[in-house]
């Protein structure tokens, strides 16, 4: 479990805002949630909050029941268990299928859904972690080939023996479901945290820039730095966020490389990712958090819709052009801007 700096659970808060003459200027909403495995913040500003907050709740839930690995009756576990045969899914599993699927081809096949079974191995899914035997892991990656997950309208086959699951995505689609659900009440700014993931709306209701801290990986407890952004997710992707420690001394993280099954340790610490869609950021950080530094910048160069903040594991940090005049540092931290005409 992690994002414990969310420390008031479970409630929800209506209050009037007051402006500096004593009038009601604006109602905000807040609720705190614990929803597929982590705690979630959601506030809105405006006169339907309320409503909305209740109904960003329901959705929260209802995509947790259906995107969840574990869930009994999720979409998830239908595919899994489906040994090979067609299985019938919602329109929201599609969608973060699909999802999945471009960005395991745009980041030659560094995000895979089908790590299920080497996720487990390691004791992820579960907390009972361990360090299986590498002919374990090498034969468990057999089976694990996203291009075999196919999709026709909500009709979805996996080949069996495979088994998949959404972790790196579903938060960040999530989130883009919880400010459709703003949008349909008119809330013109809000701003959610789903474990760590940051999506806003608008700006805060004074006009400014929402300020997103970004979390030092060396020290979990303070800041690197903060980002302002309106409109836009914040998505970080890191090997503090949820690991364990072995025998050997080693740490091990939850983020594998489809390369080997192990945990990626290809030159980085944490990817931030800024950009519009959540859950293509969500999949971005995962993604380039396998990548490595190099890649993750050429795949950076590459799209040009989203903006990257990297932490190298020998203390390094890196940001892409686009976010820099909107970065405060926090700490000493020496940083360079990536230039998208530059060699990296
Ligand atoms: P978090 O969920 O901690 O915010 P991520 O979005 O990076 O972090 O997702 C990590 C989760 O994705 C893991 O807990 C696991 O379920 C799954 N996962 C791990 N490695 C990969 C990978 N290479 N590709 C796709 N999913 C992965
Ligand atoms: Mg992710």
């Amino acid at each position: 479990m992690k994002n414990t700096y969310i420390r008031i659970m479970s409630g929800i808060c209506v209050m009037p805002l007051l402006t500096a003459c004593g009038n009601t200027a604006e109602t905000v909403r807040t609720a705190d949630i614990f929803a597929m495995d982590t705690y979630m913040n959601i506030k809105a500003y405006g006169s339907g909050a309320e409503s909305a907050v209740t109904d960003a709740e329901a959705r929260i839930y209802e995509l947790e029941r259906t995107l969840s690995v574990t869930d009994e009756a999720s979409d998830i576990r239908k595919i899994n268990q489906a040994g090979g045969q067609p299985v019938t899914v919602s329109a929201d599993t599609v969608s973060v299928l699909q999802t999945a699927q471009d960005m395991h081809y745009e980041s030659s096949g560094a995000l895979c859904i089908s790590l299920y079974p080497v996720l487990r191995a390691w004791g992820f899914t579960t907390g009972e972690y361990r360090i299986p035997a590498a002919d374990e892991i090498a034969e468990l990656l057999e089976n694990a080939d996203d291009t075999q997950i196919s999709a026709d309208g909500q009709t979805v086959r996996c080949p069996a023996g495979m088994e998949i699951d959404l972790g790196a995505v579903a938060k960040g689609y999530t989130g883009d479901a919880v400010m459709e659900i703003m949008q349909v009440h008119r809330i013109s700014s809000a701003i959610i945290n789903l474990g760590g993931n940051v999506q806003t709306l608008g700006s805060r209701p004074d006009g400014s820039a929402w300020k997103v801290g970004i979390t030092d990986p060396f020290a979990p407890d303070s800041l690197i730095g903060t980002v302002s952004v309106t409109d836009k997710a914040v998505i970080t992707s890191g090997n503090y966020e949820r690991y364990f420690t072995g025998a050997d001394g080693c740490r091990y993280w939850h983020i594998l490389d489809p390369a080997d099954g192990y945990p990626a340790d290809n030159g980085l610490v944490s990817v931030t990712v800024i950009g519009a869609c959540g859950a293509e950021c969500d999949a971005l950080s995962t993604a380039l958090f396998v990548e490595g530094t190099e890649q993750a910048v050429e795949h950076w160069r590459r799209s040009g819709d989203f903006e990257m903040i990297l932490v190298t594991s020998d203390g390094g940090l890196l940001l892409t052009e686009g976010i820099a005049a909107d970065y405060t540092a926090k700490t000493e931290l020496p940083y360079r801007v990536v230039q998208r005409n530059e060699e990296p």
